[in-house]
């Protein structure tokens, strides 16, 4: 079928509701959720944008071919189960429901893809993990995301992984990846280090030391990779990774330990008229489930 051709599902797979009763390899599911956003709105329209983006990349029962792979992904099965109800304005209410269907993602499916919103989201998603022993966050952002408050407000884009280390003493460990800019708070900077993070800034990737044999929660900020390739962001940094780079570290990430969930966040669709900004998000999805469930003949992944 054609990629402009039917409703839109992600990789036109089957919309289940959580309401229902199912079992999947692989869950996508949309928390379009942006009130916490600092800087440009509207990453809520993104989990759409996706779905519509990836009807381009449209997962055939036999599986994705590559000439020099073969087919991949042959057999697996994925479910969109839709999106979370948000409210418009209730902080609490939407943390509520956003851990609450998490939970019941996690529970039907192996692998979690959870497309946001902003990256406020990372911490009620994260509550729903609260019994993951020896629980490690790999955080791909040009930010930290560890600030204690910003203008008076603790649930911000700028804090999930501060709230997330507060309430889940099972989460022992944080890798942050890619960080750059100018505008760092200190006393943010201070408290990860002081906690032992893995801070690793964009100029040091290479060489970066990734966690081994952990349970993995990985978090994907679209605003690491270069705004001229993704201009799609609420908060651009310029100086980003390339496609390729932030493509490798999931290959690494994910055949170095076993991802229990992934999360990508921060899209906001209106800021590239082009779309190609949604075509590389979904790659990255891909990407995910290419490194997760690829064969022993293709370990790149790619
Ligand atoms: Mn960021
Ligand atoms: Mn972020």
């Amino acid at each position: 079928m054609l990629p402009f051709v039917g409703p839109a599902t992600f990789l036109r797979a089957p919309y289940r509701p959580l309401t229902e009763q199912w079992e999947a390899d692989v869950g996508f599911l949309g928390v379009p959720w942006d009130v916490g956003v600092g800087y440009r709105v509207g990453a809520r329209f993104a989990p759409q944008a996706i779905r519509q983006a990836s009807l381009r990349y449209t997962l055939p029962p036999e599986g994705y071919y590559h000439p020099q792979h073969g087919y991949r992904l042959g057999g697996l099965k994925v479910v969109d189960a839709g999106d979370v109800e948000v409210p418009t304005i209730e902080y609490a209410l939407a943390h509520e429901r956003i851990c609450h269907s998490a939970r019941a993602l996690r529970a039907r499916v192996r692998l979690p893809l959870f497309v946001g919103g902003d990256h406020s989201i990372s911490y009620p998603l994260l509550c729903a993990y609260d019994d993951v022993p020896d629980l490690h966050v790999v955080q791909i952002d040009a930010h930290l995301d560890f600030t204690d408050e910003r203008s008076g407000t603790r649930y911000s884009n700028s804090s999930p992984f501060r709230r997330a280390v507060e309430h889940l003493p099972n989460l022992t460990h944080i890798t942050t990846l890619g960080l750059r800019g100018v505008r760092f708070d200190p006393e943010a900077f201070a408290s990860a280090q002081a906690r032992g993070h893995t801070l690793v800034f964009r100029e040091q990737l290479a060489e970066a030391s990734l966690p081994e044999g952990k349970q993995v929660y990985l978090s994907i900020d679209v605003d690491a990779l270069d705004p001229a390739l993704f201009p799609a962001t609420s908060s651009p940094e310029p100086d980003g990774l390339t496609y390729a780079e932030v493509a490798h570290l999931i290959q690494r990430i994910a055949h170095a330990n076993t991802l229990v969930g992934v999360d990508l966040v921060e899209i906001v669709p209106s800021l590239d008229p082009t779309g190609n900004s949604m075509l590389i998000a979904t790659r990255l999805l891909v990407d995910c489930l290419l490194a997760y469930f690829s064969s022993p003949a293709s370990p790149d992944g790619r």
